[in-house]
This record gives C-alpha cells, sequence and structure tokens, in this order.
C-alpha cells in the first residue's frame, strides 16, 4: 500500500489525447489502475507499442514508470464494467458559431452508459465542456444504460465536473503539482471519491519522479469542491482571464511602440505587483493552441443563450487576432512589397515544448503573408512532421532546419520561443538570406546579438 493504507481505484479515461494521456500516465503513476480508451486504433495500437502518438516532455519515462498500472485497449467494455471513475477527456473542437462540437462528448457518454457496471461509478468531465454538460453527460448516460430515468441510476452512477487547467508543454508538472484541483458536482459521494482519487497529489504524499522535481516550497493543494455549474464555469472563468491578461499587455505594448516605450519593461514594472503578477505578461504575437480561442468563443455563445454579452473577453479575442497581422504590417514597412518575397517562419507550434499547432498563429500569421502573394519556409524543431502532414497543400515549404529556412530569405519571423532558437549561428544565417531582417515575435531574442550579426531587428511593442 504506497500511500500509507489509501484505496486505490480502478479508472477509465476517454480519449488519449493532451489532457487524457497525460492524466492517465500521472494517475497510473500514483498507483490508480487506469485504462485509458480511445476511437482512433493507430493511437491505441501505437500506445501499446510503448510509443505516445504526442510530443509532452517526460510523458515516455512517466508512461514506463507507471508500467502495467497503464492499459490501452479500443474496446472500453472490460474495464468500465469494474470502473469507479471514468474520465471523459475526448476533444471539444469549436464549431463556426462558437460553441464546441459535443459529439465525441455524447458518444462517449453513451457508450459508458452501455457498458456501466453494477457497482457505483463517478463519471468525471475533463474535457471543457459548456455550463450544462453536467446534467446533459448524466441522462445520455441514462439513456444509454436502458434505465431511462435518471433517478433509476442515481445509486450506480453519477457525473462530476472536474475541469483540467495543464498546460502543454509542462502537462506532467501541471498535473502532479497543481495550483489547485476542481470538482464540482451535486452528488456529495462523487465529491469525496476525487478527494479520495486526488489525495496523493493534495497532500503531496508521493515521491516525486527523479525527472519530475517538486517544486520547491510545494506546500499542500487546495482542493475547491463545489456544484457542477461552478466547476464548470470556473474553467471558462480562468481562460477568459488569461486570454484577457496577455491582450492587454499587447494592447499596452502597440501604444508604447509608438511613444518610443519599451514594453518588456513596462511588463516587469507591472509583473512585480503582487496584484497582477508578472506570468502572462508577455507581449508578442498573442495567443493560439487548442484551448483560449475555442474557449473564450464558447464563453460568449453561452452567455449569448441567457442575453449577456462579454464585451471584455470579445475584445480580448479582437486584440488577440489583430496582433497576427502586426507581422504584415511589419514586413511590408520594411519590404514594400510581399509579392515574390520569401518569408522564414521559426516556430510552428503554438508555444515551445510541444507539437500541437491547433490555431497557432505561426500558420495563421504564413497565411495572411502567402494571401499577399509571400513564399513561405518555416521550421519547427518537433512540430515539423505534424505540420508538413496536416498542411501539404497550404504551400508553405518545410525546412529542416532554422538555417535552410533563412537561406535566401527577405525576412525572418520568430513565431515559437523555442528555447533552440535562443543561439542560433545568426552570423552565418544573416549572410546567406537575401535581406537580413528578422521579426522577433516574441521578444525572446538578444536584440545586440542579432544587430551584432548583421541583421535588421524588429520586435513587438518597443
Ligand atoms: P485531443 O484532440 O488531443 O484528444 C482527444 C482524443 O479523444 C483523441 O485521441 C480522439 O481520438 C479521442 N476521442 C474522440 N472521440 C472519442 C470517443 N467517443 N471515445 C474515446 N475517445 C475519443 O484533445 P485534448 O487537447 O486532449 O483536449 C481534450 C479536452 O480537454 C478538450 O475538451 C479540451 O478543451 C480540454 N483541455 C485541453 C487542454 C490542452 O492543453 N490540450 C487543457 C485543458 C483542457
Amino acid at each position: 500500500e504506497p500511500f500509507g493504507g489509501l484505496k486505490l481505484l480502478k479508472i477509465v479515461i476517454y480519449g488519449t489525447g493532451y489532457v487524457g494521456l497525460t492524466t492517465g500516465a500521472a494517475m497510473a503513476f500514483l498507483g490508480h489502475e487506469v485504462t485509458c480508451v480511445d476511437i482512433d486504433e493507430a493511437k491505441i495500437a501505437s500506445l501499446r507499442g510503448g510509443k505516445s502518438p504526442i510530443y509532452e516532455p517526460r510523458l515516455d519515462e512517466l508512461m514506463e514508470l507507471a508500467g502495467g498500472n497503464l492499459r490501452f485497449s479500443v474496446d472500453p467494455a472490460p474495464a468500465l464494467s469494474e470502473a469507479e471513475v471514468v474520465f471523459v477527456a475526448v476533444g471539444t473542437p469549436p464549431m463556426a458559431d462558437g460553441n464546441p462540437d459535443l459529439t465525441a462528448v455524447q458518444s462517449a457518454a453513451s457508450s459508458i452508459g452501455r457498458h456501466l457496471g453494477l457497482g457505483f461509478t463517478v463519471v468525471v468531465n475533463k474535457s471543457t465542456v459548456p455550463i450544462g454538460s453536467g446534467h446533459w453527460v448524466e441522462s445520455l448516460i441514462a439513456e444509454a444504460s436502458g434505465e431511462g430515468d435518471i433517478r433509476n441510476l442515481r445509486n450506480r452512477c453519477c457525473v462530476a465536473s472536474n475541469p483540467e487547467f495543464l498546460r502543454e508543454g509542462s502537462a506532467l508538472c501541471d498535473i502532479l503539482y497543481p495550483d489547485r484541483v476542481v470538482v464540482g458536482s451535486e452528488n456529495p459521494t462523487a465529491n469525496e471519491v476525487l478527494a479520495r482519487l486526488y489525495e496523493p497529489i493534495l497532500q503531496q504524499s508521493f515521491t516525486a519522479p527523479w525527472f519530475l522535481p517538486r517544486p520547491e516550497g510545494m506546500g499542500a493543494v487546495p482542493l475547491v469542491a463545489t456544484d457542477l455549474a461552478s466547476a464548470e464555469l470556473i474553467k471558462y472563468a480562468s481562460n477568459a482571464f488569461l486570454c484577457t491578461k496577455i491582450s492587454l499587455i499587447n494592447e499596452i505594448g502597440n501604444l508604447a511602440e509608438k511613444v518610443g516605450a519599451d514594453i518588456t519593461h513596462i511588463a516587469r514594472g507591472m509583473g512585480l505587483d503582487a496584484r497582477i503578477g508578472g506570468r502572462f505578461l508577455q507581449a508578442g504575437l498573442g495567443w493560439g493552441g487548442s484551448c483560449f480561442g475555442k474557449d473564450s468563443a464558447a464563453l460568449i455563445a453561452t452567455a449569448k443563450e441567457y442575453d449577456i454579452r462579454m464585451p471584455i473577453v470579445e475584445a480580448a479575442r479582437e486584440v488577440n487576432y489583430a496582433q497576427r497581422d502586426l507581422v504584415v504590417t511589419k514586413l511590408l514597412n520594411e519590404l514594400k512589397i510581399l509579392k515574390g518575397r520569401t518569408v522564414g517562419i521559426l516556430g510552428l507550434a503554438f508555444k515551445p515544448n510541444t507539437d500541437d499547432i491547433r490555431d497557432a498563429p505561426a500558420l495563421d500569421i504564413a497565411q495572411r503573408l502567402i494571401d499577399r502573394g509571400a513564399r513561405i519556409q518555416a521550421h519547427d524543431p518537433i512540430a515539423l512532421d505534424r505540420a508538413s502532414c496536416q498542411l501539404n497543400h497550404s504551400g508553405i515549404r518545410f525546412g529542416p532546419t532554422a538555417e535552410a529556412v533563412a537561406a535566401g530569405a527577405d525576412a525572418l519571423v520568430l513565431t515559437t520561443d523555442w528555447a533552440m532558437y535562443r543561439d542560433l549561428p545568426w552570423k552565418r544565417m544573416a549572410k546567406t538570406m537575401a535581406n537580413p531582417l528578422i521579426l522577433d515575435g516574441r521578444n525572446f531574442l538578444d536584440q545586440a546579438q542579432l544587430v551584432n550579426a548583421g541583421f535588421r531587428f524588429l520586435s513587438i511593442g518597443r
């Protein structure tokens, strides 16, 4: 009994994406018995072969540590009949009207209903789903189970919300060492089961893997146990806040640039105020990724159903997407003509340490430049394979190295602040360019070093 008599749980997880797989690996590492299921047979085959279909730092090592506690299957039935906790961590991609597409959640819920065991099962929504989805999932389970009426199912199953706050690139640390755990349910037993599930994390009573050391000064983790709707809204509200924080610093940055101020100094001066905090205060090309755009749109769409407007969240989105036009404007200023010019893009992933390119600013920017007649050659240290598979008709050419995309280019744009881009052989690269111009879209590079290497150097908000 590794955790002092703590009862370990049998868990099933629907969806082996960025959230489901990392959660599964972490829970299995903690000693719970986890079965991850997915409808994507190729993913399951790859996982069974010991290979993760996504890139997330240290995931392979944690999966190996989890060993036999972590299993994979396309068939949920056997594991589900004994499961005490079932996570729904399937994708909820955005639709044109701002609402998330809940098809995958719906089919997972029906599958759970069909295979539900006779013991008590807590079904946990980890996917980011609109307010009210908990009740909807409960009704789908009841329907598929043949019970029809939810009240007949109450002694076998209940639904809870347990929103996920992990960041891709540091997902495993975010799961093992979170700032808080949020659980929401109308059923006190559900919150108790989840408190037990998270016990090792809440108490930080597990031995940290050597490759994921516990942050210094880390104490017990607060548990926020609340009702379903509040838990669901905590997730949307948190993301809306982070979107707004970044958009605000970008808005200030656009003014700073005009008045001759430096946004990096401004952000430092602001961020040292404990009420503000320095994180998520970097001016640049703005946010992207699979969550911020989707979740802010979904929040606005939900509010609309109640005849409520969300002008702050709307403005955060407007500022963010306008920020991507800055690249076009700045390059036009310098090059005057974009038609026929070659622009090298450094970084395709929406941020460093992930291979995720969903709503990546780099791709949007590349498209805006292509629309203006520019030729794009792009590099990414990790996301290159995924990008070249998914975007082989986009007109983007993919270069094997940063140096290759610089060669012959009229400008370079740094779109993702990968650590490996900090110290490229800039002098050599400047020499191979048609025009040694670089736009640092993340205020990440050392200006003096680049100027010294022969570049005309542009950045954001200074
Ligand atoms: P993803 O696209 O990486 O993974 C989703 C997985 O679900 C895929 O492997 C897909 O094949 C599988 N799937 C689809 N339908 C299924 C079904 N019926 N049964 C079993 N598996 C099914 O998505 P993700 O990035 O892991 O996100 C999952 C959810 O978590 C989303 O709602 C997202 O908003 C939320 N979330 C994501 C992050 C993040 O950083 N990625 C952070 C917090 C919350």
